[in-house]
């Protein structure tokens, strides 16, 4: 660990404030738990001159019931999120996600905002100066080479929040406020598959809000992980599922910790309208071993996670139908 470049702290009241004392570029950063952005700067990757505190910000600190949907403010914290009955209630899957963060102490920190706005990682790049400097350092931070695929171009570094595939399978929406802007968009354009600049966000740029449409589908959520608390998911799903007389009629499927971005699986229409069964459960895996990519960015190997990822979907699913993942009644 580092010490801590110098810096000041604005505690704004307002986004019209948190967004005008940003300076554009990397001098300012916004900063809300701080449970991932102090972690990154003690380990030297940044050195903001201004830390633009987002907790003292009303608008950003409320959970609402609005048109029959919930709406979460970006600094909500994880403890929050995991102690409010209607979202318990209603978005099971995003409890379940957020219970499953660090642990109970960064929980009272982190915030839903900062979770989705998490930078990627990689065994190359989360960790000390020193060790990076060592290593001739890599591409998305300050080297030339990628140690995971050095032959190619990009960083394959993932991103690693619980909390987005649980939103994107309730089809969450968010709200990004700009200088001049303000927009609402589905929460799976906020990224883009590049581990180096994952998110479509400009530096002043500010997640002010999150959307949770009514009427959810039954959901749930599971990660994998080294350890069994504080740990990163190795691979994270959740599964969305309606089944009417035994047959699916609405499947998603949202993935975390495989990729650059968290993203909904596609192709998954080709399972609906069938019957929920152990080939149908194979489809399902399979699919998801064909999307996920995971690379040499974890001390896990890889290939055990493109399984994991699988099997963690196949028995979610089985388990929203009402069965188990070998394909008899559930008990
Ligand atoms: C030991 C340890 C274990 C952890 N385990 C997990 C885990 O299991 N799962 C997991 O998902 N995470 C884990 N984390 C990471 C982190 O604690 C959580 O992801 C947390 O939710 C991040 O939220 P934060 O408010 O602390 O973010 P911050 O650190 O405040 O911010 C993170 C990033 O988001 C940006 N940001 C924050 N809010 C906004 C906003 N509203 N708009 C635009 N940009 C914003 C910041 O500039 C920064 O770049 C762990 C961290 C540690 C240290
Ligand atoms: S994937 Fe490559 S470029 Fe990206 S952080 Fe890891 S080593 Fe660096």
């Amino acid at each position: 660990m580092e010490v801590l470049p110098r810096f000041e702290v604005v505690r704004p009241s307002t986004v019209a404030a948190a967004i005008a004392a940003h300076q554009g570029g990397q001098a300012s950063r916004f900063v809300a738990g701080g449970t991932d952005l102090m972690v990154n700067l003690r380990h030297g990757l940044g050195t903001p001159e201004r830390l633009i505190d987002l907790r003292h910000i009303p608008a950003l600190c409320t959970i609402a019931t609005e048109n029959g949907g919930m709406t979460i403010g970006a600094a909500v914290t994880l403890a929050e999120i995991l102690a409010h009955p209607e979202i318990r209630h209603r978005y099971p899957a995003l409890a379940t996600a957020a219970g499953a963060v660090g642990a109970p102490a960064h929980r009272e920190a982190a915030t839903i905002g900062g979770n989705l706005c998490l930078d990627t990682r990689c065994v190359f790049y989360n960790r000390s100066a020193w060790a990076r400097e060592a290593n001739g350092f890599c591409l998305k931070h300050r080297g030339e080479t990628c140690h995971v695929a050095p032959t190619g171009q990009r960083c394959h570094a993932a991103f690693s929040g619980d909390l987005a595939p649980a939103l994107l399978v309730y089809g969450a929406t968010i709200e990004i406020a700009g200088e001049a802007s303000l927009r609402r968009v589905p929460l799976s354009d906020l990224y883009a598959e590049d581990g180096a600049a994952h998110l479509r966000l400009a530096p002043n740029e500010l997640l002010t809000r999150i959307y949770l449409p009514p009427d959810p589908w039954p959901a749930l959520y599971a990660k994998a992980r080294a350890r069994g608390a504080i740990d990163f998911p190795l691979a994270g799903v959740a599964v969305a599922l309606r089944a009417e007389a035994g047959e699916v009629v609405g499947l998603r499927a949202a993935l975390t910790g495989t990729n650059p971005r968290p993203f909904l699986l596609a192709g998954v229409e080709a399972l609906h309208g069938e019957r929920l069964d152990e080939s149908w459960l194979d489809r399902l895996g399979k699919l998801v071993q064909k999307q996920v990519s995971p690379m040499r960015t974890t001390l896990l190997a890889a290939q055990y996670r493109r399984r994991v990822a699988s099997a963690l979907a196949r028995r979610l699913a089985a388990a929203l139908g009402g069965m188990t993942a070998e394909g008899g009644a559930a008990a």
